[in-house]
């Protein structure tokens, strides 16, 4: 048979990747010795070099996330693979869901949940508001969640814990960036992306369950509607569980895997509590300059800013989408729109 589809003209061409500044909400800028790490040879999957690789991401995971939860691996993934492993593992057709929206993560949480079956409760703040201890309570007392999600970054009251609910938090966006103590503020669940603070591509989501949610997950009655985010398969092949072999699941991509630990690296260089400083400080002094130029931020409250991303309001008469392409074609520079209900602000 004749092949009736040729090749690709355009594949003849060199590839080609401009050089850009990402001060977007991520991806950001990935460092040359994070670059040069995931550059290197490709081995397999279940060699147990790259076990040794996994194992030394788990600790760097286990420190990012102040927890010494065993069940903590990073998935196959960007950030949304995460979110759905947490949300797929740890809720049955059937059960309460509670999601705290001030954003597009409750709402894409609440979906996810949704679509596997679960009864779904918001409780709702304005874009970039805040939830109070409160709302919470009075949410989880009247509807009594097996799971509540929340997208960084409140500290619970523990009140969860009484409610008999697993607590869900999305620190996708600001992991390593600002303080978060997964243990001490008894996080159940608690997952992030490799691509915006810690520097490295997309592609490798961090996650952890505590004890709690290990036993919500082994306590189902169905098995998870997904075979690629089942939290056994995953588990074992990350080491987690104390089986003694590891059992093919998935061909790991080994090159992220290796950017992923050059960059809990670099983290564990510099020290978390140094880091969050950095983001603090740069941030405050960011506000200050953008204020200073007559610019309004979108976040009143400064204590509820995230020092990760700022959300810049586009001034009176000016469309946000020629601000962006604009800062794009002059200076090389990605800031990007706000999504959901900050679309029309730019984020950077
Ligand atoms: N949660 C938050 C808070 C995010 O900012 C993002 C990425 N913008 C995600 C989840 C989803 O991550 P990804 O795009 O890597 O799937």
């Amino acid at each position: 048979m004749s092949l009736r589809v040729p090749p690709p003209q355009s594949l003849r061409e060199a590839l080609k990747v401009p050089d850009r500044y990402m001060f977007g909400p991520g991806p950001s800028n990935v460092p040359p010795r994070i670059l040069e790490a995931g550059a290197r040879p490709v081995i397999g999957h279940m060699h147990p070099e790259i076990f040794e690789i996994m194992s030394d991401i788990k600790s760097g995971i286990q420190y990012l996330f102040q927890t010494q939860n065993k069940m903590t691996f990073a998935v196959s993934g960007t950030g949304h693979s995460a979110m759905e492993c947490a949300i797929f593992n740890t809720v049955e057709p059937g059960d309460s869901v509670l999601t705290a929206v001030n954003g597009i993560w409750g709402e894409r949480a609440a979906e996810m949940a949704e679509r596997i079956g679960g009864r779904v409760n918001a409780i709702v703040a304005p874009p970039g508001g805040i939830f109070t201890n409160e709302d919470i309570e009075k949410a989880l007392s009247k509807h009594r969640p097996a799971l509540f999600f929340l997208a960084h970054g409140e500290s619970s009251t523990g009140s969860h814990v009484e409610y008999n609910c697993l607590f869900l938090v999305d620190s996708v966006a600001s992991m390593g960036g600002s303080p978060l103590h997964m243990d001490q503020q008894e996080i159940d669940i608690l997952y992030t992306g490799s691509q915006k603070v810690l520097n490295a591509p997309p592609g490798t989501a961090p996650i952890s369950f505590s004890e709690r949610a290990c036993r919500k997950i082994s306590s189902r009655k169905t098995k998870p509607l997904s075979f690629f985010l089942d939290f056994n398969w995953l588990t074992n092949y990350w080491g987690c569980d104390d089986k003694p072999t590891r059992v093919y699941h998935h061909t790991g991509p080994v090159t992220a895997f290796y950017s992923l630990r050059e960059s809990l690296a670099v983290l564990c260089e510099e020290g978390l509590e140094a880091s969050w400083e950095r983001h603090r400080t740069v941030a405050e002094y960011f506000h200050a300059g953008l204020e200073n130029i007559g610019l309004k931020l979108f976040v009143k409250d400064k204590q509820v800013r995230l020092p990760t991303v700022t959300t810049i309001i586009a001034p009176h008469g000016y469309d946000w989408k020629e601000i962006t392409s604009y800062i794009m074609r002059t200076h090389n520079l990605e800031i990007s729109g706000g999504l959901g209900p900050s679309a029309g602000l730019v984020r950077s």
